[in-house]
C-alpha cells in the first residue's frame, strides 16, 4: 500500500526544508524524506558550527552558473530579508561577522530548530532514515524508500551536492535527472583548498598556517577577491583561495597580489637606501608575515638591485603567478559547482521543462554562491520558489 500525498520532498537539508514549509503553508499534504538519521545535518556544521545562514549584500554576481540569470528571479523573491525576518520572528540571536555575513549568536542548532517548528506548524511530515532508492512515474511519481513506497504528483529534488561524502552526500539527484532525460553540467568541487605541485610544495608547504591577506585571481572574466590566503601542508586555503576555486579550471594559473595596495619596494629606492637581499627581507618583512616575506624573496629575488629590476620585484610580489596541481576534492569541497542544467527549469518555479511535476532545487541545480552565506541564501530562495508553486 502506497502512502499519498500531495508534494514530496527528497532531502531534508536547507533547500527541501525551505519548500515543505512554504508548500505546507498552502495545505499542500507534504512529506520530506531524508536519508540521514536527522534532519539539517549540514546546517549544523556550517559556519563552523555557527551557521553563516545568508549574506546582507546578497546578489546575482555572487553566484557562478553556466547561465547567469537563471538565479535572478529566486533571488528578488526571496532575500536576505525575508529570511532575517524569520530568523527574528523565532528570536534568533545573530550578528554580522564580516562583508555581510550573518551568523548565528549561539549555535547553528537555532536555525535547524526553526525549520523543524516551522514545518510542524505547515502539517509537514518529516521522515528520517528513509533513503529513496528509485523513482517511478506513470500517472504520479511512485518512490521506493525503506521497504515502503509514497506517490505525489509534485516530485521536489533537494538531496544536495557531493560534498563531504563521508556526511552520506550521494550522485542520487543527479541520477534521478539522467533518468529524466535532464541534463546535467559534469560536477566539480567548489570552494575547496587548492594543492601545489611538488616544487612549490617543497618550497612553501612548511609554513603550513601562516596567512596574509591578498587579491586573488585567474583567468577568464572571474572576479578577484580580496581576502586571507592561508598555507596549508598541501597547498593554499583561506577565503580568497576558496573563493578563487569555484572558478579556477586545470590547467589554468592562479594570480596572487601578496600585498594589495602596497608598494613593498619603497624603502629600497630611497636615495640612501641599502639595495641587498638583508634589506630587501626586511622592507617585505613590513608588510608580510617574516617567514613568507624572506621564504618568497628567497625563491624569487629580483634579477639586481637597479630601478627597473626593482620594478619588477614590485610587479612580481602584485602579480604571484602559481599553476595548481589539483584541489583537496569533494572531501574539503564546501559546494559542488555546475550540475542540473538550469536550461532545463524554469527560473520561476525550479520545474523541469521536460517532467512536468519535477522540480530540482538547493545545490543540485547548477547555481554556486560564493563563499559568505550565498549557498543558504539560494536554498531558501530556490526552496521558497518550488514551494509556491507545488
Ligand atoms: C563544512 C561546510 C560548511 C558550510 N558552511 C556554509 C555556510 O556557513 N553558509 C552557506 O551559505 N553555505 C555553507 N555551506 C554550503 C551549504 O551547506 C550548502 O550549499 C547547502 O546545505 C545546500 O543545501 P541543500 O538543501 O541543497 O543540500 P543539503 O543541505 O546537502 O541537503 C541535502 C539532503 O538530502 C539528503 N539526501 C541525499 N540523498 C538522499 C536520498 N537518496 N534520499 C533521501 N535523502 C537524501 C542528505 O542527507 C541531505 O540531508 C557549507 C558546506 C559545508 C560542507
Amino acid at each position: 500500500m502506497s502512502q499519498n500525498f500531495d508534494v514530496i520532498v527528497l532531502g531534508g537539508g536547507a533547500a527541501g526544508l525551505m519548500c515543505a514549509i512554504e508548500a505546507g503553508k498552502r495545505k499542500r499534504r507534504t512529506l520530506v524524506l531524508e536519508r540521514a538519521d536527522r534532519i539539517g545535518k549540514k546546517i549544523l556544521i556550517s559556519g563552523g558550527g555557527r551557521c553563516n545562514f545568508t549574506n546582507l549584500h546578497c546578489r546575482p554576481e555572487n553566484f557562478i552558473s553556466a547561465n547567469q540569470h537563471f538565479c535572478k528571479s529566486a533571488l528578488s523573491r526571496y532575500t536576505p530579508a525575508d529570511f532575517i525576518k524569520l530568523v527574528k520572528k523565532h528570536h534568533i540571536a545573530y550578528h554580522e561577522k564580516t562583508l555581510g555575513q550573518l551568523f548565528c549568536d549561539h549555535s547553528a542548532h537555532d536555525i535547524v530548530t526553526m525549520l523543524e517548528q516551522e514545518c510542524r506548524a505547515a502539517g509537514v511530515r518529516i521522515f528520517t532514515e528513509t533513503r529513496v532508492q528509485e523513482v517511478q512515474h506513470g500517472e504520479q511519481f511512485a518512490l521506493r524508500a525503506a521497504g515502503r513506497e509514497f506517490c505525489a504528483p509534485a516530485l521536489v529534488v533537494a538531496t544536495g551536492g557531493l560534498s563531504i561524502p563521508k556526511m552520506g552526500a550521494t550522485s542520487f539527484g543527479y541520477d534521478l535527472a539522467r533518468q529524466f532525460g535532464i541534463a546535467v553540467r559534469e560536477c566539480r568541487p567548489a570552494l575547496v583548498p587548492l594543492t601545489l605541485n611538488s616544487d612549490d610544495r617543497k618550497r612553501y608547504c612548511d609554513l603550513a598556517g601562516v596567512a596574509t591577506e591578498v587579491v586573488a585571481s585567474t583567468v577568464g572574466n572571474a572576479p578577484s577577491f580580496r581576502e586571507k590566503m592561508l598555507i596549508t601542508h598541501r597547498g593554499l586555503s583561506g577565503p580568497a583561495i576558496l573563493q578563487i576555486s569555484s572558478y579556477w579550471k586545470a590547467p589554468a594559473s592562479i594570480t596572487i597580489d601578496l600585498a594589495p595596495g602596497r608598494d613593498l619596494t619603497a624603502p629600497l629606492r630611497q636615495p640612501e637606501a641599502q639595495r641587498d637581499l638583508a634589506s630587501a627581507k626586511s622592507a617585505f618583512r613590513a608588510t608580510l608575515p617574516n617567514r613568507l616575506a624572506e621564504r618568497w624573496l628567497d625563491h624569487n629575488p629580483p634579477q639586481g638591485w637597479t630601478n627597473h629590476a626593482l620594478a619588477e620585484l614590485e610587479r612580481h610580489v602584485h602579480r604571484w603567478e602559481i599553476v595548481p596541481e589539483g584541489t583537496e576534492g569533494y572531501d574539503k569541497a564546501e559546494v559542488t559547482a555546475d550540475g542540473v542544467d538550469t536550461d532545463e527549469l524554469s527560473a520561476k518555479t525550479m520545474e523541469s521543462r521536460k517532467a512536468p511535476g519535477l522540480y530540482f532545487i538547493g545545490e543540485v541545480v547548477d547555481v554556486t554562491g560564493h563563499l559568505g552565506g550565498f549557498n543558504f541564501q539560494w536554498a531558501w530562495a530556490s526552496g521558497f520558489c518550488a514551494g509556491h508553486a507545488v
